[in-house]
């Protein structure tokens, strides 16, 4: 059976990047009906932080990216980490390096000087261990193969070849006792089951490291996949100074519904023909490894908000209008609901539906947008009068008795509609731009509606 998994390091809020690869991860478990795991990476004491592990498990909660079973915590498991490193010892796949800071300089300044990457080389690798000193501080080094090479068949990449000469012997243990990142990941791993390891590309070059692990313990080696990077437009790697990439700046600041902020990340690298908008289920039924791409996608905030306006405009409107009435601070949701299939008609994300639907809680007198007031003229004034007087003699107030009114306006001063329609507007709402004016008289209903015209005729 399949088992997924994703391993945030809980030094920063959930980004985008992150996001991507769960939901590949939780698609990749769901498509194939096996297990979806969640590891929290956080070993790095003096960066890990609660409040990051609260935005990355309230980001995938957003997202709706549902892990099996209790999430691990890989600190937590350090004394199985060092133990393995003690088997290891103990059966020749690592051994105890008690090299000093200087002897390491050394080697680092000898390969600076050769222009080489450097390759610790430890005598301790084929030293009697009876010749150990005592009392020294040592690490725990895996004995890793120095001939022949190692070939990853990468379910994105392809297949990929490290000469294992370009490797050294990874540190297992720390002077401290404290288990590497390297050993955690692979030990972890291996105990939660996880068959396929579907991560950042720039974890590749780490799959050359960990493997060697995993065949010195005589594990299961998983299959791996390492998807590219998000970049930013300009094609370089997506950072802060592209704009936000915390997955709750998409929530919170931008009004990115989670539905369309999954489907974005699902097409960023991966796609089904032409398909633009993919349901979950669809998304389940399709996800595969082998349509991801190999080169990395550019992030474009414009398309993210093109896919938004169309979950909007699809999206429960009593769900919209809780979303939107916590935002402008609305508790008369019914009204907002009954306002949402005009306010949503345009809007490309919460903060554009929001903007529309103030009017509607305004106080009177209204406050007038400039660009607007300066459709008030006197011409403007006096067909606002004629149009209070035409519905205030509306009794039935619904949406085909206001437009023949609002029509018979026009007619009667021989107007288009719209320079009836224009005036009344900005009236009722301080805007030049709102839903359709019929639906806004009758959301706003007989008095208030009449209210803030006469406001304006005064
Ligand atoms: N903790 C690592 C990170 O946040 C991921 C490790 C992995 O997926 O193997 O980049």
């Amino acid at each position: 059976a399949v088992v997924t998994r994703f391993a945030p390091s809980p030094t920063g809020f959930l980004h985008l990047g992150g996001a991507r690869t769960a939901l590949f991860n939780w698609l990749f478990a769901r498509h194939h009906g096996g297990r979806f795991l969640l590891r929290i990476e956080d070993t790095d004491r003096a960066r890990s932080t609660q409040p990051a592990v609260d935005a990355i498990l309230n980001g995938m909660r957003w997202l709706g990216l549902d892990w099996d079973g209790e999430a691990v915590f890989q600190f937590a498991r350090s004394a199985r980490h060092a133990e393995i490193a003690q088997a290891m010892v103990a059966n020749g796949h690592a051994y105890r390096c008690y090299m000093t800071a200087e002897e390491i300089a050394a080697q680092r300044e000898a390969a600076q000087a050769a222009k080489q990457p450097l390759r610790v080389r430890s005598p301790w690798r084929d030293a009697d261990p009876a010749t150990a000193p005592a009392d020294r501080p040592f690490v725990v080094r895996l004995r890793a193969p120095q001939e022949g090479a190692t070939t990853i068949e990468d379910r994105v990449q392809g297949s990929v070849t490290v000469q294992n000469a370009e490797l050294d012997d990874l540190v297992l243990l720390r002077s401290d006792g404290t288990p590497t990142y390297m050993l955690a990941v692979v030990i972890d791993d291996h105990d939660m089951g996880v068959t396929h390891v579907i991560r950042g590309d720039d974890h590749l070059n780490n799959a050359f490291r960990q493997l060697p692990i995993y065949r010195a313990n005589g594990w299961p080696e998983p299959v791996y996949a390492h998807i590219p990077l998000i970049h930013g437009s300009d094609g370089a790697k997506l950072s802060k100074r592209h704009g936000a990439v915390g997955i709750e700046a998409y929530r919170d600041e931008l009004g990115i519904l989670p539905e369309a902020l999954d489907n974005y990340l699902l097409r960023l690298g991966w796609g089904h023909g032409d398909e633009e908008k993919i349901s979950r289920e669809q998304a389940v039924a399709w996800f595969d490894l082998a349509a991801v791409g190999k080169s990395p996608s550019r992030f474009d905030l414009k398309k993210l908000e093109n896919l938004n306006g169309k979950y909007i405009r699809e999206a429960d409107d009593a769900r919209l209008a809780r979303l939107v009435g916590a935002r402008i601070g609305a508790t008369d949701t019914d009204l907002l609901t009954r306002a949402m299939p005009a306010l949503k008609e345009r809007a490309a994300n919460l903060n554009e539906l929001a903007d529309g639907a103030r009017f509607l809680f305004a106080q009177r007198p209204l406050p007038v947008a400039e660009d607007a007031a300066a459709l008030l003229t006197e011409d403007g004034r006096a067909t606002l009068s004629a149009t209070h007087a035409a519905l205030d003699a509306v009794h039935n107030w619904d949406t085909e008795a206001l437009e023949a009114a609002v029509r018979r306006v026009a007619e009667e001063r021989g107007l288009k509609l719209g320079q009836v329609a224009q005036p009344l507007r900005v009236a009722l709402t301080g805007r030049r731009t709102s839903p359709g004016i019929f639906d806004v008289l009758a959301l706003l209903g007989r008095a208030e509606s009449l209210g803030r015209i006469a406001d304006q005729t005064a």
